[in-house]
């Protein structure tokens, strides 16, 4: 109950004024109403008639709190509407009136159940209970058999009813009623009319707007206006009295109440959404397409650059992370090459932070079994190769160091050369190869190195000792061709490197006629560019999901701007701003979920046609999740100012489409 005044009229106005234009709008002021001192009490069938012009519509929505006079004050059960914020406007909307349109105002893409229960839906009554309801009013109201069906599936009087039924949803304790039979032919306009007066004899209060003398007649009291003042005040028959004090209503609680559980609000603005998009399908399409190839692209990105990257870290497991090379070269002072001697090489094996040292020669030289030769890389390098290149034997065995220094002609090949030479000889151990114009016995056969390791050519090789190379294969050959150094882990590479140039710089007498490569270096330096490449091709697919979002914010603005009249009919039933700032924000989510839903599905497709076809790709669940994620934040940033756009229309101006 309101501050004190039980038998205060339910609504006094006191000098109504409402100007439009004038000031800085640049329109020149007008005035509809000049000045109304009006009266109702709780439980009156009030007719307020008038030519068009007059200024009923306008009177009717200062009644309604749909719009605010420009001078005077409207006090409702004793409470002046003036202090009360947009929040309790909206309450008092929804609690206290209910409004029937002379374009009856439904939502055309909700069916007619739906129409009746959107009150409710901001009054927070549950699901079930606002179906039952909004079914009970319609049958009530002849239209039990079309509660599915769409505005555009009804007639006039029909959808008339059904916003009849609207306004009665919360209790509907004020009717106002704008021209609600202007649209009817006469025979549902009578019905309308029959209706009304229903109500009136139940105890509601109906506020009934019209230009036709005859509709006005049959309310209780008639008001005239004309030019926006009234001219004429007359009671016609005996009120329904006094349900006054039984139909007040308490006044919100300051605080706002929140009844509505906010997950059901949030169920009931993703269902409206999602009807929306449905309703819409290619402007969805085109907008879900946006997000698609930002989200899909972002992924995709991320994982061929992983996959790059990951290709370059598992080339340098299979190289050895403690990998150098060494190699003799003109130094840049000029003069000619150095000469890597066995002592040199002694002298670096030496060296506390080398593991090994293995000197490599390798040439293509014709190698032939039987009727078959071909050129191929024939490595001679020490029996430490497996070992440095970690690799394995998979057939025989590795020539031992004990056979290298006694110059054994032996051969290992690797997976393509077995079967080139013996393609039908799973077991070629024992088989003689001409090598050049030596015999080397094939004593085993080297693991298959795969297209994936980075590696692969080293499948086409054999393998032979490298004294027993310079000695039969590489006879011109007065020093290796290079020299592998692992060092004694990757920690001291760097540390190994700079002695080994000691070393050496010593033993060549100061000139560094060599040089030393670290395999990890070039690698790692490898890895960090295809990395970085990887960072901005998701950039570039990041700037595409932004576009995505603008293209989602467009669409919302759109929307908005073609839904104003419905937005309006919203504000009427008594939604408050959060309530459509929802909605909005609601759908642009909607819209964005599932354009990120498809856009990971799409990039795991193309990933997956691109692993098909030979592609490294490698997902990363962390790019899915923060391309998923930034979809979603980019339709809430972008969605959210054409929500406030919706949530700030006047209800008025919003109603009337503008
Ligand atoms: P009725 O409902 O009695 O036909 P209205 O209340 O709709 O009359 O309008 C009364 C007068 O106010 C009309 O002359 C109309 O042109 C003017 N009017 C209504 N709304 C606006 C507005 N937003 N801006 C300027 N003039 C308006
Ligand atoms: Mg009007």
């Amino acid at each position: 109950m309101v501050s004190g005044a039980a038998d205060a009229p339910l609504i006094a106005l006191r000098g109504i004024r409402r100007h439009y234009g004038g000031g800085d709008s640049g329109q020149p002021a007008v005035t509809v109403l000049h000045g109304i001192d009006l009266e109702i009490r709780a439980g009156e069938f009030v007719a307020v008639v008038g030519s068009s012009g007059s200024g009923k519509s306008t009177l009717m929505n200062i009644l309604g709190c749909l719009d605010r006079p420009s001078a005077g004050s409207y006090h409702f059960q004793g409470q002046d509407v003036a202090t009360l914020d947009a929040d309790a406007l909206a309450w008092l909307r929804r609690e206290a009136f209910g409004f029937v349109f002379q374009g009856y105002h439904l939502i055309a893409s909700e069916s007619a159940s739906e129409n009746v229960e959107m009150p409710a839906i901001y009054a927070g009554l549950p699901k079930l209970q606002r179906a039952q309801r909004a079914r009970a009013l319609l049958s009530r109201l002849g239209l039990g058999e079309r509660l599915g069906n769409r505005p555009n599936q009804l007639s006039g009087g029909q959808q008339q009813r059904v916003s009849i039924a609207r306004a009665l949803m919360n209790g509907g304790r004020i009717i106002l009623a704008d021209e609600p039979t202007g649209a009817l032919d006469s025979r549902s306009g009578a019905e309308v009319m029959a209706l009304l007066r229903e109500l009136a004899d139940a105890g509601h209060t109906i506020i009934l707007i019209t230009h036709d003398r005859g509709v006005a007649a049959q309310a209780r009291r008639v008001i005239e206006i004309s030019d926006g003042r009234i001219v004429s005040d007359s009671q016609h028959g005996e009120q329904a009295s006094t349900a006054g004090s039984a139909m007040a209503l308490a006044l919100p609680p300051a605080a706002g109440e929140g009844a509505t559980p906010w997950l059901a609000e949030l169920a009931e603005a993703a269902r409206s959404a999602w009807r929306g998009m449905r309703m819409n399908r290619v402007r969805t399409c085109l907008t879900l397409l946006g997000i698609v190839i930002g989200v899909a692209s972002v992924i995709v990105m991320l994982a061929i650059g992983e996959g790059a990257r990951r290709k370059v870290v598992e080339q340098m497991g299979t190289m050895g992370t403690a990998i150098l090379y060494m190699g003799s070269k003109p130094p840049s002072t000029g003069g000619p090459a150095g000469q890597l001697t066995e002592e040199d090489l002694a002298a670096v094996r030496e060296l506390p932070e080398i593991r090994r040292v293995m000197p490599v020669i390798g040439d293509p030289v014709t190698v032939r079994y039987g009727k078959a030769d071909k050129q191929i890389y024939v490595f001679a390098a020490s029996e430490e190769m497996p070992l440095v290149h970690h690799w394995k034997v998979t057939q025989g065995r590795y020539y031992t160091e004990a056979e290298d220094r006694d110059l054994a002609p032996l051969v290992v090949i690797g997976h393509k050369a077995h079967q080139h030479f013996f393609p039908d000889t799973p077991n070629p151990l024992g088989r003689q190869l001409i090598i050049g114009s030596s015999a080397f016995e094939v004593i085993g056969v080297m693991s298959e190195r795969g297209a994936d390791s980075g590696a692969q050519d080293y499948d086409d090789m054999v393998f032979i000792p490298y004294r027993s190379g310079r000695a039969r294969v590489y006879q011109a050959q007065t020093q290796p061709d290079y020299v592998v150094l692992e060092a004694m882990s990757s920690d001291v590479v760097h540390e190994a490197e700079e002695a080994i140039r000691k070393v050496l710089l010593a033993r060549h007498g100061g000139r560094e006629d060599f040089g030393i490569g670290n395999a990890a270096a070039r690698i790692q330096a490898e890895a960090a560019t295809r990395q970085s490449m990887a960072v901005m091709l998701g950039l570039i697919a990041a700037v595409s999901l932004v576009v995505g979002g603008i293209g989602v914010m467009n669409v919302m603005l759109m929307t908005v701007r073609e839904r104003t009249r419905e937005i309006g009919i919203r504000m009427a039933t008594g939604a408050r701003q959060r309530d459509i700032l929802r909605q909005f924000l609601t759908e642009a989510s909607l819209v964005t979920l599932v354009g990120g839903s498809v856009g990971l599905a799409a990039g795991l497709l193309v990933g997956a046609v691109l692993i098909i076809s030979g592609v490294p790709v490698v997902f990363s669940v962390r790019a899915m999740l923060g391309a998923f994620a930034c979809a979603v934040v980019t339709g809430l940033v972008f969605g959210y100012m054409p929500a406030r756009t919706a949530a700030r229309l006047d209800p008025v101006r919003a109603l009337a489409g503008e």
